[in-house]
C-alpha cells in the first residue's frame, strides 16, 4: 500500500539539498509540512520565504524541538542520530524517514529495480562504472544518490528508467529501513564517520542495511580481512528466499566469485556450472586506471550487472566506455620520465593506502586536515615504496611524526606555508626527490579545507603546477 500522506502532519528536519525538495514534494500530496532548522542565516530565510509562499510552515534556529501532532520526520542525512528531535520522536513513538527512505516509497509501483552500491571508498566510481556497463546494455539507466543526483527526483521525475544504479551513502543508509534493493555491494569497510555513528560496528551495521531485503544478489569483498568484513554483513541481512551472496576478489576466484585470472576478470558466479566453468569479462587494462583499488570496483560492479542479466560483452563495452571524475587517481603528465598523479580524492587513510598500493616508487605529497586520523598503520605499509614525501597543510606533522617512526631513511620535505604558493613549490619539491620511472603522487589523506575550498581545487592546483614544471 502506498503511505497516504493527504493531511498527515510532516515534519522535514533541515533545510538545504534536500530538506527543500522533500518539503515541496510532502505538500504537494497533500501532507501538512513543518520544515525545522537549527541555523537561521540568510539563505535559510530565503529559502523559508520560498516554502512559507507555498503554504509550507518553517520554523528557523530551532531543529531540537519536536513539532505538535507530527506523525513522521523525514530528515536530512547527515543529522546525527542522537540529536533531541530523534529522542522526542522515539518517545512519541513517531517514525523517522531519510531523503532515500522518503524516495523509496515514493516510487511507482512499475518503477525501475535499484542496484545498490555503499562502502568506505570506491562508491562513486563503482556507481558510474556500473551506470556505464548497464548502459552499454541497452538498459535505460542513471547513476543517482549520494553521487548528487536526487533520487527524489529521479523517483518522482518524468523519465522512465529500466534500472537505476544508486550511490548510498552510511548515513542515508541509517534512515532507510524499509528499503529493499534489487542486488547490492558493500565494497570495503575502513572506520569513517564513527563521530556519527557512534562505533564501529554501528557503521558496519549502517553500511550493512544495504542488503536487508536484496532479491538476487549481495555483494561483498571477499579479499577483505578486517572484522566485521563484508560478507560477515551479508550474513547478518535477511533477504529474499534465493538470494545469493557472490564475492569479488583480486585473486582466482571461487565459485559464486568474480575475481582476476591472468590479467583477466572472469565470473564465475553468473555461469552454467560455476564448479567447472568461468566466462571471461574484460581485460585488466580495460578498466581506468588499472589500479588494484580500482579493479576491485570494476568487479563490484560488473558482479551486480550480471546479477541483472547483463551480458559479458556489455560489462566489457561499459568498462571500456568509462572515463573516471576528476582527481581521482588523474594522471596528469609524465615530465623527465616521472608520471604526475593527482589523487585529491583521498581524503582519508583508506582511500590513499589504495593509491600508495598502486605505484612502485612514489614521491608523495600529503597533509591538510587529519579529521583525527593516525598515520602510523598507512606509513608503515608504504614505507618500502616512498621515494620521498613532501608535506603541506595543518595537520602535516602528524605524517612526519609517522614517517620518522616507520621509514626514518625516507627524505621528508616539511613545506610550512599554506599560501596559494604552496602547491608549486610543492611539486617542485617532489620533481627534486622524483628519479626517472617515479610517480609524484598527491594523495593527501587529509581534508583539503585548510588550504583549499575543496579537493577539486587542490588537486586543480596541483595538476596547473605540475603544468609549469612543464614549461
Ligand atoms: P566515494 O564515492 O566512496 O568517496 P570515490 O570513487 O569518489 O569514492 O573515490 C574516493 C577515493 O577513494 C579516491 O581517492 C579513490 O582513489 C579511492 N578509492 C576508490 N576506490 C577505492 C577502493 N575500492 N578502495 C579504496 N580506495 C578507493
Amino acid at each position: 500500500m502506498p503511505f497516504d500522506f493527504q493531511g498527515k502532519h510532516v515534519t522535514v528536519a533541515g533545510l538545504g539539498v534536500s530538506g527543500v525538495p522533500a518539503a515541496k514534494v510532502l505538500h504537494g500530496l497533500g501532507a501538512r509540512v513543518t520544515v525545522v532548522n537549527d541555523g537561521d542565516d540568510e539563505r535559510a530565510r530565503a529559502q523559508a520565504a520560498d516554502l512559507e509562499a507555498l503554504g509550507v510552515t518553517v520554523r528557523l534556529g530551532d531543529g531540537a524541538t519536536l513539532p505538535e501532532g507530527t506523525e513522521l520526520i523525514v530528515t536530512a542525512p547527515g543529522w546525527k542520530p542522537d540529536k533531541p528531535l530523534f529522542t522526542a520522536a522515539r518517545e512519541a513513538g513517531v517514525p523517522v524517514w531519510g531523503d532515500v527512505e522518503l524516495a523509496w516509497r515514493l516510487r511507482r509501483p512499475d518503477s525501475a529495480p535499484w542496484l545498490a552500491v555503499t562502502g568506505t571508498n570506491g562508491k562513486t566510481t563503482t556507481v558510474q562504472m556500473l551506470a556505464s556497463i548497464l548502459r552499454a546494455a541497452g538498459l535505460r539507466t542513471a547513476a543517482v544518490g549520494n553521487i548528487g543526483v536526487s533520487l527524489l527526483d529521479t523517483v518522482t521525475g518524468e523519465e522512465e528508467y529500466d534500472v537505476l544504479a544508486v550511490e548510498l551513502s552510511s548515513y542515508q543508509l541509517h534512515w532507510a529501513p524499509s528499503l529493499r534493493a534489487h542486488s547490492a555491494a558493500v565494497l570495503n569497510l575502513a572506520p569513517d564517520h564513527l563521530d556519527w555513528h557512534g562505533s564501529m560496528e554501528a557503521y558496519a551495521a549502517d553500511k550493512g542495511r544495504i542488503y536487508e531485503g536484496n532479491r538476487v544478489a549481495c555483494v561483498y569483498n571477499a579479499d577483505a580481512t578486517a572484522k566485521p568484513s563484508t560478507e560477515d554483513l551479508v550474513r547478518a541481512a535477511d533477504v529474499e528466499e534465493g538470494c545469493r551472496a557472490i564475492g569479488f576478489t583480486l585473486g582466482t576466484p571461487g565459485p559464486s566469485q568474480l575475481g582476476v585470472v591472468e590479467g583477466i576478470l572472469v565470473d564465475r558466479a553468473f555461469v552454467e556450472n560455476r564448479q567447472k566453468n568461468a566466462q571471461e569479462l574484460a581485460e585488466v587494462s580495460d578498466v581506468d586506471p588499472p589500479a588494484p583499488h580500482n579493479i576491485a570496483n570494476a568487479l563490484a560492479a560488473a558482479a551486480l550487472a550480471r546479477a541483472f542479466g547483463v551480458s559479458a560483452a556489455a560489462v566489457r563495452d561499459g568498462l571500456r566506455a568509462f572515463t573516471p571524475d576528476a582527481h581521482r587517481i588523474a594522471h596528469v603528465a609524465d615530465v623527465d620520465g616521472v608520471a604526475y598523479v593527482d589523487d585529491s580524492k583521498a581524503t582519508n587513510t583508506h582511500a590513499t593506502e589504495a593509491s600508495l598500493a598502486a605505484y612502485e616508487s612514489i614521491v608523495w605529497i600529503a597533509g591538510g586536515l587529519a579529521k583525527g586520523a593516525t598515520f602510523d598503520e598507512l606509513v608503515a605499509g608504504a614505507a618500502k615504496r616512498l621515494r620521498g614525501a613532501v608535506l603541506i597543510g595543518a595537520d602535516r606533522a602528524l605524517i612526519r611524526e609517522a614517517l620518522a617512526r616507520h621509514a626514518p631513511e625516507v627524505p621528508v620535505v616539511d613545506l610550512d606555508r599554506t599560501d596559494t604558493g604552496a602547491m608549486l613549490q610543492a611539486v617542485q619539491e617532489a620533481r627534486r626527490l622524483a628519479r626517472p620511472g617515479d610517480t609524484v603522487l598527491l594523495a593527501p589523506a587529509c581534508a583539503s579545507m585548510d588550504m583549499f575550498t575543496n579537493y577539486n581545487q587542490r588537486g586543480d592546483a596541483f595538476a596547473q603546477a605540475v603544468r609549469e614544471l612543464g614549461a
